[in-house]
């Protein structure tokens, strides 16, 4: 058996990082920058204004010292944010602006709307500024030809906007890698229609596909196919697997040690397509598959969805995260400590599902080791981390645990 970190390993050589790409500022939200941005423009593009109020030359009013010595100003313009065409400010007048609207040459300040009468023909104005005040200087945000973002950020809100202000239509990001979700099992049923004796409803593919899209990966297609290697084969076809049209290939189900194992039949039992099938000392999840078909990758899941989830968990969020560059691909490891005495297997690195209390640092367990309790996984917010070596872990101890929160 291999450890969980060989495997660890194993796939994050495998899925390996799309060649960068120039995404929309809509498409590039939450990628990672490949490149450093540099400012093709200055912000504020040009000196504007910072209140609604009046352009004056600010030594024609030092008179205005209060309501009762005002000043009183010819008002000659009208600028509202937007107009193009401003006209010079003749000294002894004001021109009524709004906020982040061009400065009209001439003018060195601006009275706020508020210590005025407000004003259209004439204003009467009843306290001083002083030269620059409530002026948005050009350039005084970003200069022109400033790197402004740094490769390797992520494309928060704030960093499409700052794109979006300096013109920018688009920006060089590592694209998400394109996977494909594959269930297995003639007893399947997709939800919305009624049940057969022996049958159950599909339950891992969507819950595959959401932890894949949770991850930043993107969903080309999921597919349910029954215990058979020709319908198998066709999704590969329909989703242009050979064309390179995916990057991965996550399937779950048929790789057991019984009969009618689709994914192993398909791939050849002894690996001889690419695809290797190995035992990883864990529980749950022991039976794991990896390997190429065509160019994309593919990673076969066990079938219980217990342990189909916490594999992705193990192997496929941290390597897809990777791919993608993004700055924590890990879950946060935590130490807490455990409420009530647990058991492991010897021999293999055990991932309970857990409760973590943020404010008093205890964990829980939650449910029993067996991984068909997709029950108390829906409602965990931890796993507990038991060592592979450790068969008992008295109340008490400080265990380390993978926060699924974050
Ligand atoms: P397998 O690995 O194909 O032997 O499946 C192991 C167990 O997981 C069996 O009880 C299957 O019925 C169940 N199982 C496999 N695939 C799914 C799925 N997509 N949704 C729900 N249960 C599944
Ligand atoms: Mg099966």
């Amino acid at each position: 058996m291999r450890s969980v970190q060989e495997h660890q390993r194993a796939v994050t050589d495998l899925i390996r990082p799309r060649p960068p790409v120039t995404a929309t500022l809509v498409d590039a939200e939450g990628l990672v920058l490949t490149e450093d941005v540099i400012a093709p423009i200055s912000l504020p593009v040009f000196d504007n204004s910072g209140m609604d109020g009046y352009a004056v030359l600010a030594t024609d009013i030092p008179a205005a010292t209060s309501p009762e010595h005002p000043v009183t100003l010819p008002v000659a313009e009208d600028i509202p944010a937007g107009r193009t065409d401003v006209p010079t400010l003749a000294a002894g007048t004001a021109h009524r602006i709004m906020t982040g609207a061009p400065m009209p040459a001439g003018a060195d300040a601006v009275v706020p709307v508020e210590a005025t009468d407000g004003g259209a023909d004439v204003v009467t104005i009843s306290a001083p500024t002083a030269h620059g005040r409530h002026i948005r200087r050009a350039g005084g945000d970003v200069a022109e030809g400033a790197i402004v973002l740094r490769a390797g950020q992520v494309v928060s809100a704030s960093v499409a906007g700052l794109a979006a202000a300096l013109g920018l239509k688009d920006l060089p990001v590592r694209p998400r890698p394109r996977v494909l979700v594959i269930s297995t099992g003639s007893e399947l049923v997709e939800p919305g229609h009624p049940l057969q004796p022996g049958q159950i409803y599909e339950s891992n593919g969507v819950m595959i596909a959401a932890a894949v899209r949770a991850a930043g990966a993107e969903v080309v297609g999921t597919a349910t196919v029954p215990d058979d290697t020709a319908q198998f084969e066709a999704v590969l076809d329909r989703y242009g697997v050979h064309d390179g049209a995916v990057d991965l290939i996550i399937t779950s189900g048929g790789v057991s040690a019984g009969a009618y194992e689709v994914v192993k039949d398909v791939f050849g039992r002894s690996g001889d397509q690419g695809v290797e099938f190995v035992k990883v000392a864990m529980q749950p999840g022991m039976p794991q598959g990896f390997g190429r078909v065509g160019a994309a990758a593919i990673i076969t899941l066990p079938g219980n969805p217990v342990s189909a989830l916490v594999s992705f968990e193990v192997f496929l969020r941290p390597a897809l995260r990777r791919a993608m560059d993004l700055p924590a691909p890990d879950r946060p490891r935590r130490e807490a400590v455990l409420s009530e005495k647990i058991t492991s297997p010897p021999g293999k690195r055990q991932f309970r599902r857990g409760l973590l209390d943020h404010h008093t640092g205890t964990v829980t367990n939650y449910g029993p080791p067996a991984s068909h309790h997709l029950r108390y996984l829906a409602s965990a917010n931890c796993l507990l981390d038991v060592a592979e070596d450790v068969t008992e872990v008295p109340a008490g101890t400080r265990v380390q645990v993978w926060d699924l929160t974050d």
